[in-house]
């Protein structure tokens, strides 16, 4: 069994990591490049296959508590918001969230802390060799394990696995919130509404106990210029790319307090997720369109995976396998049908829109079913040991 091991990246899969590997008593150490855990202000929705085994953790109920348990999913028209599917949630259970990505990561590193994880800033990590890990600010550790958390730009992913960069997908993505109380009296503010239209198409939800609407509005563009994934939004610029669109979203950012605007990146899929004693996680693993919103829930997912498996197995290399067996397999899958599910998303020809949306009243619930009754705990006593 490895006796050191090293996390590299304190996001969702690294802190979920942590947390998870110290309940099995595991002493793994996370190292962070930047000097505090910042994230910035957007919505993620966790499905079942995450909340799960947020649950098994013990940290669902508080993450309940922060987010938001929205009842339906409509799925509606660009122009008129006209509803073409409603898909019910948290029918006989708490098990769909919508939360501040910023909560998110507070209740992981809170846990993890309080379980004496030990999580190290300002620690970019340049290169590693065999067991050793050079950071920039020019110091070096030992890890018999070192697993890779460091995001859609993993560096070591390209290093190590598969020397490629990521490709800028031709999609922007505006992220947003707007405080409930600006908003006019309206029930749809209550649920998940994705508004689906030609090249592009907008999600909004209630986080934060209701209290805030966040939103997700994804266009087709042709280049990506800034140095930065990540820029400062324009409203001007927003309101303007969906001027066509129904008053409900123009509302909705119009009143928005702070607004980002994302390049949104793809990697091809990747062939193997373990390279002697190096393993990769989360969006370093399989770096998806957040069509699905399965992003993090796959790195849950992973970071779950894998503690149990090195607990039941006491060969490493059997560990390694069957998680690379089992995570390749999920993670591929998904990151494929976010990339169909945004094709679908942002049809133009009417003929095709009609065809969608008869499939979408057809199959919308049994499509989202598919995704979220991954049941990981289950996964892991089916494969052999
Ligand atoms: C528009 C949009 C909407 C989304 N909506 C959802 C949703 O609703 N539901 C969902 O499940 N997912 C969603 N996602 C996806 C989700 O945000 C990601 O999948 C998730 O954040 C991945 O977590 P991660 O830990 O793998 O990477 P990250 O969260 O990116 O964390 C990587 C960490 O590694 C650190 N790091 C990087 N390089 C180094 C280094 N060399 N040394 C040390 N540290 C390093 C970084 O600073 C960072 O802290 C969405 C994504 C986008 C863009």
């Amino acid at each position: 069994m490895p006796e050191k091991i090293t996390i590299i990246g304190a996001g969702v899969s690294g802190l979920f990591l942590g947390c998870c590997l110290k309940k099995n008593n595991y002493h793994p150490t996370i190292y962070e490049k930047d000097i505090s855990l910042s994230p910035y202000g957007a919505g993620v929705n966790l499905s079942k296959n995450a909340t799960l085994l947020l649950d098994k953790l013990g940290l669902k109920d508080e993450l309940i508590s922060l987010g938001y348990l929205p009842e339906r999913v409509n799925f509606r028209s660009f122009d008129n918001a006209r509803l073409i599917k409603s898909v019910s949630l948290n029918e006989n259970s708490n098990d769909f969230i919508s939360i501040d990505r910023r909560d998110l990561i507070d209740v992981m590193k809170e846990h993890y802390l309080s379980l004496n994880g030990e999580l190290i800033f300002d620690h970019n990590c340049s290169y590693i060799k065999d067991t050793e890990i050079y950071f920039h600010n020019k110091q070096k550790t030992t890890s018999d394990l070192v697993i890779a958390c460091d995001g859609i730009k993993s560096d070591i992913r390209t290093k190590y696995f598969d020397n490629l960069i990521p490709k800028f997908s031709n999609l922007v993505a505006w992220r947003g919130m707007t405080p409930r109380s600006e908003l006019s009296s309206n029930s749809l503010w209550d649920q998940i509404n994705i508004y689906l239209g030609p090249h592009g198409h907008i999600v909004h939800y209630p986080i934060s106990k209701g209290n805030k609407i966040n939103f997700v509005a994804i266009r087709k563009q042709k280049k990506w210029e800034d140095e930065s994934w990540v820029s400062q939004g324009h409203m001007k610029e927003l309101l303007s790319v969906f001027s066509s669109w129904n008053e409900d979203v123009l509302e909705l950012f119009s009143k928005s307090d702070n607004l980002h605007k994302w390049g949104l990146y793809e990697r091809k899929s990747i062939k193997k997720l373990v390279n002697g004693n190096l393993l990769l996680m989360g969006d370093a693993a399989h770096p998806m369109l957040p069509f699905l919103a399965q992003g993090s829930c796959l790195a849950i997912e992973d970071a779950y995976s894998f503690s149990e498996l090195l607990k039941i197995n006491t060969n490493l290399n059997k560990t390694l396998t069957n998680y690379q067996k089992l995570r390749l397999k999920r993670g591929n899958k998904i990151q494929v049908k976010s990339r169909i599910q945004g094709y679908m998303n942002h049809l133009s020809n009417r003929y095709l829109i009609f065809l969608r949306n008869a499939f979408l009243r057809i199959f919308g619930k049994s499509i989202q079913v598919s995704i979220h009754k991954y049941n990981a705990i289950k996964e892991i006593k089916h494969l052999p040991n």
